[in-house]
């Protein structure tokens, strides 16, 4: 569904991504995982077009995206993501948060899109809050309320750029817990996370980058359980 070819970054002359071969086939779920500055949240960055790449070509549905005529606010409907740092609103209910998209994006009317917004607000088990500000939520709390925001434009794919690093512990696992049964409804999801247990459970496929590379892709058992890499070796060594 999503195939990253030759892909080449460089912001002036640092070359920040080298390289980068990636197809992820549609229902996989595929964790990227890797030191900071390896170049993790910048290959997000360019399947989602929030940076254009330097060198190479990135496909949806064996299309290129980096055409002139490309639909952008349409292709980030289909190809979601979720950011570490939540991204709500702030002057936006918890409800408008997850209806507007659909009604400008989608065209959906108000009832539909609302209809839709509380079924998955309800699913991440948000709905006692659908009038509250984000500014009123706790980090996990918002977090979840911008998943159901991505889900709610039915995405193909779902790109997740650590989307618990910023969340006080005992958060963590609310937003875990809403990010698996996603995984488990067959949705294509791409993670960039520092959660080893969590990557080794939901993935099939982990990659892992190191300096502007992809070092090493598996399957969670092999990858976690017998990196063949020396630097995928170091890298979790710190997770033992
Ligand atoms: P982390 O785990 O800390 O989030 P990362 O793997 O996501 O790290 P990136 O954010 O992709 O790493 O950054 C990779 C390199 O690219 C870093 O050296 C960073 O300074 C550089 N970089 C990223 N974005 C820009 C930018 N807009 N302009 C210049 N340099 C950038
Ligand atoms: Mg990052």
């Amino acid at each position: 569904i999503i195939e990253v070819r030759n892909l080449k970054k460089s912001f002036g002359t640092h070359e920040v991504l080298k390289d980068i071969n990636l197809t992820v086939d549609k229902g996989q779920v595929v964790s990227i995982i890797g030191r900071s500055g390896s170049g993790k949240s910048t290959l997000l960055r360019n399947v989602n077009l929030l940076e254009t790449p330097t060198d190479g070509d990135i496909l949806f549905h064996g299309k290129s995206i980096l055409t002139d005529d490309f639909n952008l606010p349409l292709y980030r409907a289909h190809v979601g993501m979720v950011f570490q740092s939540f991204n709500l609103f702030n002057n936006l209910t918890v409800l408008q948060n997850v209806m507007v998209g659909q009604q400008t994006v989608l065209n959906r009317g108000a009832d539909e899109a609302k209809k839709h917004a509380l079924e998955l607000l309800n699913s991440v088990g948000m709905d006692p809050f659908v009038n509250a500000k984000p500014a009123q939520l706790s980090g996990g709390q918002q977090q979840r309320v911008a998943i159901a925001r991505a889900e709610a434009m039915d995405p193909e794919v779902l790109l997740f750029d650590e989307p618990t690093s910023a969340l006080d512990p005992e958060m963590v696992d609310d937003v875990l817990n809403a990010m698996t049964a996603l995984a488990h409804t067959g949705l294509t999801m791409i993670i960039v996370t520092h959660e080893m247990a969590f990557a080794r459970d939901v993935s099939d496929k982990v990659v892992f980058m190191h300096e502007g590379v992809i070092a090493e892709t598996g399957k969670p058992d092999e990858l976690f359980g017998h990196p063949q890499q020396q630097a995928t070796q170091d890298f979790l060594k710190r997770y033992l």
